[in-house]
């Protein structure tokens, strides 16, 4: 079994989401008392805030870039930037190793064209659903990106810093984000990515009528894939 980096902590709410299936994952394939070999970096979550915040993006990529190398030093044999958003400097980090990036995006456009659905609505901070980083590597996969309009953009950002990434869970929220949901169903959406990593915490696939792809189980899901493959 090959050792799987986490570069976690953006935020922890959901990098326990990330050890959990991970783990879960290793135990169905093999049984027993089977788990999966993992190190993990968790940042402080503030630190980066204030540099996404500030566009200070070298800043942040440098400090990742340096958690990565500790990865791989510990024994990582791939690493997983456990955040859709901070694949903004994956190219920073992956300069500054030897060893893979498995990419949030890749992994969940490949399931996206597996299970055949045309155009994808993204939800995700400001950063994913409007810069060219995350959109761009979709495009590439072939797949039409549909996301909310600006006001809507604002609400579904607000709510992954001052609620997810904190654990809050509130109601009103969850009937916000599945009226942003029902508006990119009305535009073309035959799907909706979940393109943050605590949007799941929230929305869950029983309260929507077309597929939600949550990229955290996704990326946990090619981790896994990795470390077993022979
Ligand atoms: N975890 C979130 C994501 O997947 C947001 C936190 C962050 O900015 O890294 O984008």
């Amino acid at each position: 079994m090959k050792t799987i980096g986490l570069l976690g902590g953006m935020s922890w709410e959901s990098t326990v989401l990330y050890y959990q299936q991970i783990n879960r994952g290793v135990k169905a394939r093999l049984g027993s008392l089977h788990s999966a070999k993992i190190v993990l970096y968790s940042v402080d979550f503030y630190e980066i805030e204030v540099l996404q915040h500030r566009g200070d993006w070298e800043a942040a990529g440098t400090m990742l870039a340096e958690a990565g190398r500790s990865l791989q030093v510990a024994g990582a044999d791939i690493l997983l930037i456990c955040t859709n958003t901070m694949h903004k400097v994956a190219p920073t980090i992956a300069a500054a190793i030897d060893i893979p990036i498995l990419h949030i995006a890749d992994a969940t456009a490949k399931v996206i064209k597996a299970q055949g659905l045309g155009p994808i609505g993204l939800l995700g901070t400001q950063f994913t659903m409007e810069q060219a980083f995350y959109k761009e590597l979709l495009h590439q996969h072939g797949l039409t990106v549909l996301i909310p309009e600006a006001a809507e953009r604002a609400i579904v950002h607000r709510v992954i810093y001052e609620e997810l990434c904190l654990g809050k869970v509130e109601s009103a929220s969850r009937n916000e984000y599945l009226k942003i949901i029902d508006r990119l169903k009305a535009k073309g959406a035959e799907g909706i990515i979940a393109g943050c990593t605590e949007i799941t915490i929230l929305v869950k696939q029983p309260d929507l009528d077309i597929p939600l792809l949550d990229t955290t189980a996704i990326h946990a899901a090619a981790a896994v894939d990795f470390a077993l493959a022979t």
